[in-house]
């Protein structure tokens, strides 16, 4: 999430303020405020309904963006971005090769190489994220367009407590 920009990363600590609850782990209850009523700790942890609970919102933003958008498949996304530059066929003495499958095969070393300088290049650029180190990758498109949805969820159910007080 570091390489994120900061204004999509205030974005994403706001909607895992809005999903959680604060929970006091000795009361094992919900707290409305920033300090448990019963113990008065204020040591909370966070509750994300339905997912559990842990310490931090860094946690529960990990966890929403799992819960809710698919992780970008890195092998295909590379196929493409090679078979974008390349033509899609080569050829190799008399045969007719595709080019990314000719490649993957001939040299699976750099080809795993050249995946992963490109993965580093799109996320120093912001276009892709990982939340857990690297073992998967989110388009960071796709998470603006859950925030824009997110957003409007919102909006909707402020509408709705609005029209209920007459
Ligand atoms: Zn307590």
């Amino acid at each position: 999430m570091k390489n994120l920009n900061p204004n999509i990363q205030e974005r994403l600590l706001k909607l895992a303020r809005r999903r959680t609850v604060p929970f006091c782990y000795s009361c094992y209850q919900e707290v409305l405020t920033n300090h448990c009523p019963k113990c008065f700790s204020d040591d909370l942890l966070v509750c994300l309904p339905g997912s559990g609970i842990e310490w931090g919102l860094t946690w529960a933003i990990e966890q929403l963006i799992k819960d809710n958008l698919t992780p970008m498949n890195v092998s295909d996304a590379f196929d493409d971005s090679v078979s974008q530059i390349f033509p899609e066929t080569t050829t190799l003495g008399w045969m007719l090769v595709d080019t990314v499958r000719a490649m993957k095969d001939y040299d699976p070393v750099s080809w795993e190489i050249a995946q992963s300088e490109w993965l580093m290049n799109d996320e120093s650029e912001g276009l892709i994220t990982t939340f857990d180190n690297g073992s998967t990758y989110f388009y960071t498109s796709d998470i603006e367009q859950f925030l824009d949805e997110t957003d409007k969820e919102t909006e909707d159910s402020y509408d709705e407590s609005f029209s209920g007080i007459q």
